[in-house]
């Protein structure tokens, strides 16, 4: 039985890892050209009950262990006016609850666990048809078809493989972000290193917010959210992004109001500028199963950016490869049964994470996320 995963994220290279492990072939098609095509983007939040049981099942925990950065937990919350109200230092012997890794060091991570021919890459994935995958010309490296006899779409937020079990799109949430940089923060910008800390300094208030996160090497992403804004925004706003100066200019000037500790942190950036438009899947997002095609991670349950899709898409894809492990010659009735648990799970954090969501583009939205995070003790510093 072949089982073909189409992409090569969190969510298809778990899969491919506990396969792997449990000694089942299974071949990743990935669009990218190679492992460093692509900037990864920056830090994701690694929960205790998702994403780290799904390291422990994938027995790669300990190597997580290793590249996982527990102080960048470390949080400072603000309101527009620079008001403190939070500050959360980790204490050096806290308990791994959510600790920040680099996206790109996860994935090497996983990338390194598996057997060197596991990830095809320069294969995007076109269509799928009667047992054969075709991908699209001038991007296949060994031919232009495969075959399997599974299909999992682990292809992302715009996947290509989820038509194939609903017609369900991602719709846009009024929200778009846009993300910046400081590299090397600590020899060109001391003072501004020392604001942000080790971990996260977040403003937010008036339907918008700036996120300024310490990674790994030493940069400092910039994070700018916009709510109540339109899923034509970046072309009718503005917003000139093709002159990364005036951009970073335009951006302060949409901050005005805002106190100049934040907007310094625009001034300081450099000239890679990232917009993203924010969209999700319905909650609850269900389909008939298929006997040989299934989805894992964000092509399943695109959901707002709160912390939760990476942790989903690494659970999805342990589980999906236990399940077929568990039945190695009945895939039609794995994929059920790893169905089954992962839609009641994906709803239960979509509903989650669309009311977190929602509280973000209030105009008290620091006070909201202060009371969030502190529910019986919500007092201001
Ligand atoms: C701004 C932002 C911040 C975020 N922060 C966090 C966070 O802090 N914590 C968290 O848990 N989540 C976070 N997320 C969500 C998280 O990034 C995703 O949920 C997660 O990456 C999903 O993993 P995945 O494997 O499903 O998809 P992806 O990581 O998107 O991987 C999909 C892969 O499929 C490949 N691919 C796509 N199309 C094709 C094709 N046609 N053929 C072949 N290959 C293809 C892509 O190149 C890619 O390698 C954030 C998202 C955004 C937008």
């Amino acid at each position: 039985m072949t089982i073909a995963i189409v992409g090569a994220g969190l969510g298809g290279l778990a899969l491919a890892r506990v396969l792997h492990v449990n000694g089942i072939d299974a071949v990743v098609y990935e669009r990218e050209t190679s492992r460093d095509a692509r900037g990864q983007g920056g830090m994701l939040d690694i929960h205790a009950d998702t994403g780290q049981r799904a390291l422990r099942e994938a027995g790669l925990f300990d190597r997580f262990s290793a590249i996982a950065r527990n102080e960048g937990q470390d949080m400072r919350l603000l309101e527009p006016d620079g008001t403190l109200l939070l500050q959360e230092d980790t204490p050096d012997d806290a308990p791994f609850e959510r600790p920040e890794v680099d996206r790109a060091d996860l994935r090497d991570l996983l990338l390194d666990s598996l057997p060197e021919d596991t990830v095809r890459w320069g294969h995007a994935f076109e269509s799928a048809e009667d047992g054969v995958l075709h991908f699209f010309d001038g991007h296949s490296a060994g031919g232009r078809t495969a075959t399997y006899d599974l299909l999992v779409g682990a292809d992302g937020a715009h996947s290509r493989v989820r038509p194939l079990l609903t017609d369900a799109r991602p719709a846009h949430l009024g929200h778009n972000f846009v993300e910046l940089r400081i590299p090397d923060v600590d020899r060109t910008h001391p003072d501004l290193a020392a604001r942000v800390g080790r971990g996260t300094y977040w403003a937010l208030g008036d339907g918008k917010s700036l996120a300024a996160q310490r990674n790994g090497d030493g940069t400092v992403r910039v994070g700018l959210s916009f709510y109540g804004t339109g899923e034509d925004w970046f072309a009718t706003g503005g917003m000139p992004l093709d002159d990364p100066a005036a951009a970073r200019t335009w951006l302060i000037e949409e901050l005005n109001g805002w106190d100049a500790r934040f907007t310094e942190l625009i001034a300081a950036c450099d000239d890679a500028v990232v917009p993203r438009s924010i969209a999700a899947l319905p909650v609850g997002l269900t389909w008939p199963s298929a006997p040989d095609v299934t989805l894992v991670g964000d092509a399943a349950h695109l959901m707002p950016p709160v912390g939760e899709g990476a942790n989903m898409a690494l659970l999805d894809g342990v589980l999906l490869g236990l399940a077929l492990a568990a039945r190695p010659g009945d895939f039609p009735a794995a994929v059920e049964d790893y169905e089954r648990e992962m839609f009641d799970r994906a709803e239960t954090a979509a509903r989650m994470s669309a009311r977190v969501h929602e509280l973000l583009t209030a105009p008290d939205a620091a006070r909201k996320m202060l009371a969030f995070f502190q529910p019986t003790e919500a007092k201001v510093l």
